[in-house]
Order: C-alpha cells, then sequence, then structure tokens
C-alpha cells in the first residue's frame, strides 16, 4: 500500500510579489507530489510568507507564525521578515527554519527536510538524482549562485545577482544521490567556490549525526566521505583555501583545483578588481605544492584587457614561467556590452591581442609539454570516459576535468566499461594529453 502523500499549509501574507513567490514554492512542491492542505491539523508542516514592510505588518506575520506555531508545531518563515532572522527566533525559537524572499531553494530544501517527497518510480517522470545532462559517470554540483565580487570586466554579478549558497546538507543530500545513482566524479562548480556560505554566515546544519558548516572546508570534508572524485572549479586563493590542500593530498578529494587567476601583474589585477589577489600567490603555490605533491593547479588568464600594456603582459609570462602551473586556458579580452573595463581608457588593438594570445599559449605549451614529458613511466589512476572500438578507450587522469584540460588514450582497455577508475601505466605524452595501458 502506497503511504499517503505529505501535505503542506501556506499561509500567504504581504504584497502581491510574495503571493507570486507563495505560488511559485507550492508549484515545485506540488510537482514534486506533495498535497496542499488548508487546515493546521491536517498538515506535516505549514510555511509562513511573511511581509514586513511596515510594522503593523511585522506584527500580523508574527501573530500568524504565533498561531501556525500553537495550531500545527512545524512551521517554516519565509519572506521579507527572513532577512531578520532574529526577530522570529528570538520569539519562536522553534520554527524549523527561517528563510528570506525570494530564497525557493531554501523553502523547498527546508520542507524536504522536515517532511520528505516520496519517490514513486512507478509513476515518477523524474529519478531522485534529478535529470542530467552529463554521461552517466559525472555530474556537475553547483552549490551556489550569484557573486559578491565586482571584477570589471564580467557582468555576472548584475545578470545573476549576489552569492546565494545553498545550505550543505541540501548540496551534500543531492551528491549522494548521485553517488547512489552511479556517479564516479563530481565537479563543484559556482561563481566564487571558496566565498562559499559567506551569505549564510557560515550556518551549520546536521548531515548523518554530525554538524556541517556551509563553508568551503566542511564541503570538501564532507564530499570527501562520499568514496567518488570530487573536483574542485573555481576556488580563489583565500587563505582558508590552505585548510583544503591536505584533504587532496589525502585523496579526500581530488588533488585537482582550478583558480582562475586572469592575470598576474598587480596593476592590471587591480583594474580588474579580481578578489584575493595578492603578489604572494606564487609562494602560496609552492607551499601547496610542499602540501601535495601531485597537485594539479588549472587556471585560465585574460590577455589583452584594457589598461594592459607590454610590460604588464611580460610580466605575466615571466610569471607563468616561474609558477610552472599543470593546465591553462586563455582567452582574448571581449568588450562585453555593460562590463566597467570597456571604460578604461587604453583599449588594446585586436591584432596586439591576437599576438599576446600567441605567444601566451606558446609559453604554456612549452610548460605543459615538458611537465608531462615528466609523467611518462608513472602508474596514475584514470576514469574511463569512452571505449573506442578498437580496443582502446578514453580516459583522464585525476588532473584532468572533463572538456577542459588533457585526456589519456588507453591501448588495452576493452575488458573496461565507461566510468571504471583504474590504474594506468604512462607509455608516451605529447603537449596535452598522456599515452597509456592498464596497469
Ligand atoms: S569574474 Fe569576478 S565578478 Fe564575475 S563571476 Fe567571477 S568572481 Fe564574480
Amino acid at each position: 500500500m502506497t503511504k499517503p502523500a505529505p501535505k503542506v499549509g501556506m499561509i500567504s501574507l504581504g504584497c502581491p510579489k510574495a503571493l507570486v513567490d507563495s505560488e511559485r514554492i507550492l508549484t515545485k512542491l506540488r510537482s514534486e507530489g506533495y498535497e496542499m492542505s488548508g487546515q493546521y491539523n491536517d498538515a506535516d508542516v505549514v510555511i509562513v510568507n511573511t511581509c514586513g514592510f511596515l510594522d503593523s505588518a511585522k506584527e500580523e506575520s508574527l501573530n500568524a507564525i504565533g498561531t501556525a506555531m500553537k495550531e500545527n508545531g512545524r512551521v517554516i518563515v519565509t519572506g521579507c521578515m527572513g532577512k531578520n532572522p532574529e526577530e522570529i527566533t528570538s520569539r519562536f525559537p522553534n520554527v524549523l527554519a527561517v528563510t528570506g524572499a525570494h530564497q525557493y531553494e531554501q523553502v523547498v530544501g527546508a520542507v524536504h527536510d522536515a517532511v520528505p517527497p516520496q519517490h514513486d518510480p512507478f509513476t515518477d517522470l523524474v529519478p531522485p538524482e534529478g535529470l542530467k545532462l552529463t554521461p552517466r559517470h559525472y555530474a556537475y554540483l553547483k552549490i551556489s549562485e550569484g557573486c559578491n565580487n565586482r571584477c570589471t570586466f564580467c557582468i555576472i554579478p548584475s545578470l545573476r545577482g549576489d552569492l546565494v549558497s545553498r545550505p550543505i546538507h541540501h548540496v551534500i543530500a543531492e551528491a549522494e544521490n548521485l553517488a547512489k545513482a552511479g556517479v564516479k566524479e563530481l565537479l563543484v562548480i559556482s561563481q566564487d567556490t571558496s566565498a562559499y556560505g559567506i551569505d549564510l554566515k557560515y550556518q551549520e546544519f546536521g548531515w548523518k549525526g554530525k554538524r556541517w558548516a556551509t563553508k568551503f572546508q566542511d564541503l570538501a570534508e564532507a564530499l570527501g566521505e562520499l568514496g567518488i572524485w570530487v573536483r574542485m572549479h573555481y576556488v580563489y586563493p583565500y587563505p582558508h583555501v590552505d585548510k583544503v590542500i591536505p584533504l587532496m593530498n589525502d585523496r579526500k578529494i581530488l588533488p585537482y583545483i582550478d583558480i582562475p587567476f586572469q592575470h598576474a601583474h598587480p596593476e592590471v589585477l587591480k583594474m580588474m578588481k579580481r578578489p584575493a589577489h595578492q603578489e604572494k600567490t606564487a609562494a602560496r603555490i609552492v607551499s601547496w605544492r610542499a602540501m601535495c605533491p601531485d597537485l594539479t593547479i588549472r587556471s585560465s588568464f585574460i590577455v589583452g584587457h584594457p589598461g594592459e600594456t607590454e610590460e604588464h603582459f611580460q610580466f605575466m609570462l615571466d610569471w607563468l614561467e616561474e609558477v610552472q602551473l599543470d593546465r591553462v586556458g586563455a582567452f582574448k579580452y571581449e568588450p562585453v556590452k555593460g562590463a566597467v573595463a570597456n571604460e578604461i581608457e587604453l583599449q588594446v588593438p585586436e591584432e596586439v591581442k591576437q599576438e599576446r594570445f600567441e605567444r601566451f599559449m606558446a609559453v604554456q605549451q612549452k610548460i605543459s609539454a615538458a611537465k608531462l614529458q615528466q609523467k611518462i613511466g608513472k602508474t596514475i589512476s584514470v576514469i574511463i570516459d569512452e571505449i573506442g572500438e578498437d580496443g582502446g578507450a578514453d580516459a583522464r587522469s585525476e588532473g584532468d576535468a572533463p572538456e577542459i584540460d588533457g585526456k589519456v588514450y588507453l591501448r588495452n582497455a576493452g575488458h573496461l566499461k565507461q566510468g571504471d577508475i583504474v590504474k594506468a601505466v604512462i607509455e608516451d605524452a605529447d603537449d596535452y594529453d598522456l599515452y597509456a595501458v592498464p596497469a
């Protein structure tokens, strides 16, 4: 016999915008199989969407929360008053969760925590891990939306707003579902992964009997417990990143860090308004490599940013030679409409951008080729992406993210299948790729 569907009650106060928020929340919950209830004593949980426009509206909202607490006791508060959670929790310490206006995902997540949705494999169109466009063995795990930085070449904050992090237990639950569904590699993405949780003031949540802060380090530790490959993208070199490097050395997460440096010269970084830019980055890289000798550092750079002189550019080439990054991509500056950098007086002509781009790639190609040569003869772990018809396979090492980095071409791999993680001995290398045989 199937269990009855969980029921949600909703008290919606305030303006039409709040009403639309309530509709969106209910639509999402309904699509997940929740039923709506108009009775306090019939609902498994009650959502109160508050209004904080005037003191009288606040009082009305607090009264509504009070009634819902008295009549039902399992209450989630959202809406404008969620901006100052203390105003609510000081009066009603037992509310289950408080989220702000437009934080649909958090409200829905709080409902999931209070009464988990039911998954029925016979009628549900969507599996618990969601629909994925990636191959079955790897998946992207988005931990936040938006960005608090204001890099002058970028319009993402104006398109997507400030940082909104997903609470850590929601991220881990999704990661766990993906692992259960057969995913072998998670690619953690956001606009600024090391800033994860700042907007939630690193709020703690429970998962598997432990408290976890919504914070980069805790996220790395928790994902490291899943026993699959975890790859960190878009990390900025804030000081706390140092604490995550030992987890990489212990293979809790992959020894791979994707840091979009974008430039090396302090003056250009200042013009770009880059976060965490500092002159000691080269020293940090040396210390990371001492902590984790197999660390692969991937980065991307912009050449021809407005204001970049030949001297700035040469400085970046010298820096590249000094720090010997493993994987590097470069882009010629593009004046995206609305980017503040377009107003900088010195714009770099297209032909100069092209010439710098070619010089940049030539330097990095030499570095990459030399680094890969040093790997010949070593045994490494690889993940199988695709089995070929000739008995070979396309694979990737711990140091290669899909789509953006190199590949490991395996021979004699016909007995393997997509998603297998195996040891391979490297036989040869070219500028960006490795050639190997299963060990
Ligand atoms: S480039 Fe800068 S502003 Fe744009 S998303 Fe990245 S960190 Fe945020």
